[in-house]
């Protein structure tokens, strides 16, 4: 009997496996497709600063509207574009369209940054330094306006080769910030070694962070120890005015989240910056809310 037992519950195994396999084949065939056909595109989230109370810049965010399977998020997508090596042409096409809008932005916002996330696979692949060096110059965009995310494990993987990795691009002039920080392989050590100008305190610790004290406790902890090593913080998922306090009370620099914005199309962001922005030398406190 047991016996049996076994076997059904690999039969009902193997059909829910089936099932994943079948949609990820499917997906991984209609992104090559979707590519060609334009369905990839990005939304950009503004990024705030706390203390002077001005939009910094936006980070990047990839959006699939596939014709044949509706919308499909990042978070299934891209780890099987990781998987299959279309992450390649997905990152290409994600650098050059966050240089092109920080071109057009960058005309009447100088110095507004556009973040964008870097999965370890590009990375990892051997001509990715030459792949960012092209684009910068094909674009004409100037680097110190273009922020890079790792997370922290695509940055520990290899330790070594990424210290020159990351130096190259900071030699370029690029910002570098690791995402999605205290979820990850959390050797701090590592802090000390990359050339890091930021770190992103992970929304999952935002979220309860009002009503559970160890996530409090945790945010506060990043805070200090990023602001010792002379490292900036970010704050994502900042969704309530309480959470906002409280980041703000413990000199968090800049925070994102549907507080100020849920991610948006680039045309709606172009309005956003021209509604925000203060010109240099013209620091007046903005409402932000709403
Ligand atoms: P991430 O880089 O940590 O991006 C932040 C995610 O939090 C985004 O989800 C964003 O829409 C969401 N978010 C922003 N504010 C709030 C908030 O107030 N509350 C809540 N609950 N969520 C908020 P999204 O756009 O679905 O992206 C998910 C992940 O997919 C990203 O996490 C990133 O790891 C990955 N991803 C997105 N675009 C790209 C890309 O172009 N390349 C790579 N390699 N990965 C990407
Ligand atoms: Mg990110
Ligand atoms: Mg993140
Ligand atoms: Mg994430």
């Amino acid at each position: 009997q047991a016996k049996s037992q076994g076997k059904a519950g690999y039969q009902f195994f193997s059909q829910e496996m089936n099932q994943v396999n079948m949609r990820r084949v499917a997906l991984e065939n209609g992104m090559r497709q979707g590519l060609a056909r334009g369905e990839f595109y990005l939304y950009f989230q503004p990024q705030w600063d706390l203390k002077s109370l001005r939009l910094t810049g936006a980070e990047a965010l990839l959006r699939w509207h596939s014709a044949e399977f509706g919308v499909v998020g990042p978070d299934e997508f891209i780890p099987i574009a990781e998987s299959c090596g279309f992450i390649f042409d997905l990152g290409e096409l994600v650098l050059r369209e966050a240089c092109l809008h920080a071109v057009e932005w960058g005309r009447f916002c100088p110095g507004l940054k556009v973040a964008v996330n870097i999965s370890g696979r590009q990375f990892r692949q051997p001509d990715f330094l030459e792949t960012v060096a092209r684009i910068v110059q094909e674009t004409g965009v100037r680097p110190s306006s273009l922020e890079l995310e790792f997370t922290e494990s695509v940055i520990m993987e290899r330790a070594e080769k990424n210290v020159h990795a990351l130096q190259a691009l900071k030699k370029m002039g690029m910002k570098l910030s690791i995402d999605d920080f205290g979820t990850g392989y959390s050797s701090l050590n590592y802090l000390k070694h990359f050339p890091i100008d930021a770190i992103k305190i992970d929304r999952s610790f935002i979220a309860d962070l009002v009503t559970d004290s160890d996530d409090a406790a945790i945010a506060e902890a990043i805070i200090s120890m990023a602001h010792s090593l002379k490292l900036k913080v970010i704050a994502e998922g900042v969704e309530g005015d309480a959470q906002l306090d409280f980041l703000v009370e413990r000199s968090c620099d800049e925070a994102q989240g549907f507080y100020f914005a849920p991610p948006m199309p680039g045309e709606d962001f172009t309005g956003y910056v021209k509604r925000f922005s203060v010109a240099e030398g013209d620091l007046k406190p903005l409402s932000v809310a709403g």
